[in-house]
């Protein structure tokens, strides 16, 4: 794919990017540039532009305000100790992007074409790649840009990447994360799109999210939507627990499950430590009872984002209770494994990470 480069005319100055980048936060400040790629039927994909990151003029009966066909991926640049740029599993999101599109019944952008759109722009925007612990957040999505209000798949899309300079995740930092149960809402139910990575999923979750905020909580627990039993996700991270002979459960991927790519490469990461790791159900009553008797002695949750955050307590209309001493040495050790292999201090045993 042929992406016409124009730069930036006015890019940020080189002293308040640098101040921007000792303290970024997460998903307020962005990079100098964007890339965008058109699908329409005639065409196929074309347009493909690297330019000034600037808002989209789009018509109010785009289909996405109307009928949310919108998925979007999560990833990032590291700079690594050498002062390399490096992605990590970027096949895995072009793979998960194409399954979140059809899915959502869009064109399937050629993965190869995903990976250098996301190449094009850490390369253009490589002085915003923050060193040290931060990384620069790759957000690549995709709408449906037809102006047309009947119901059918829409007949043009627009592919877009943007950045942004990201420090922790969590305010707290290393804290134990606090999780609400909800009783109220479920996020994805057999044969939706719990799977894929799409808006809609977000927004149906945001309820919970802001039910658990009120209980004073950072996340949501979300359980299964036939039984309300079994454990699944929080609302952008997967949940791994540890027993105390050691082992680790996390629960399997049965289609209301997001695949992460971090998940993924934990569950790898461990078995290369010698960890057994099994991928089966867990139910919430099991949870409260492992972790009243000691028999769990960690909790985690992971993703892109947030990489490895342990879980302190969990709260829900019966009550809290404590998830081990919060302390997590398995969940530590896992992470700067980890972030290991990202940054360039770890062997990549694995073939994970990609020079940009
Ligand atoms: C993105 C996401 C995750 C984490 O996936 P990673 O590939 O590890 O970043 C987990 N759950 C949900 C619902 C997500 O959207």
């Amino acid at each position: 794919m042929n992406f016409a480069v124009t730069p930036h005319a006015s890019p940020v100055p080189a002293d308040v990017r640098s101040k921007t980048l000792e303290d970024p936060g997460f998903g307020r400040v962005f990079s100098d540039h964007m890339v965008t790629l058109r699908w329409s039927k005639e065409r196929g994909w074309h347009d493909g532009k690297v330019a000034a990151r600037q808002p989209f003029a789009i018509d109010p009966a785009s289909s996405v305000l109307h009928y949310a066909q919108e998925i979007f991926e999560g990833m990032k640049a590291y700079r690594t100790a050498k002062g390399e740029l490096v992605l990590f599993r970027p096949d895995m999101n072009a793979a998960r992007f194409a399954r979140s599109a059809e899915r959502l019944a869009m064109p399937v952008l050629p993965e190869a074409t995903f990976v250098e759109a996301v190449e094009a722009l850490v390369r253009i925007d490589k002085d915003w790649v923050p060193s040290g612990a931060g990384s620069l957040y790759l957000r690549p999505f995709m709408f449906a840009s037809e102006a047309f209000l009947g119901v059918r798949p829409a007949l043009e899309y627009i592919f877009c990447v943007i950045a942004c300079p990201v420090g922790p995740y969590f305010k707290g930092g290393d804290k134990p994360l606090k999780l609400w149960v909800s009783d109220n809402y479920t996020r994805a139910a057999p044969g939706g799109t719990g799977a894929a990575k799409c808006g809609g999923n977000y927004a149906a979750s945001l309820i919970a999210q802001a039910e658990a905020a009120t209980h004073g909580c950072d996340q949501v627990v979300f359980l299964d939507a036939a039984e309300h039993r079994w454990v699944e996700e929080l609302g952008g991270m997967n949940l791994f627990f540890v027993m105390n002979d050691g082992s680790i459960v996390t629960p399997p991927l049965t289609g209301t499950i997001l695949p992460g790519i971090t998940r993924d490469s934990i569950i790898q990461i461990a078995r290369g430590l010698g960890l057994q790791v099994k991928e089966a159900p867990y139910s919430m009553d099991q949870w409260r009872s492992d972790a009243q008797s000691g028999k769990l002695s960690e909790a985690f949750a992971c993703g892109t984002a947030a990489v490895v955050a342990s879980i302190g307590e969990i709260v829900s209309s019966s009550g809290t209770i404590r998830v081990g001493n919060g302390a997590g040495p398995v969940a530590q050790k896992l992470k700067e494994q980890l972030i290991g292999v990202q940054r360039g201090s770890v062997a990549d045993a694995h073939g994970w990470v990609r020079r940009v």
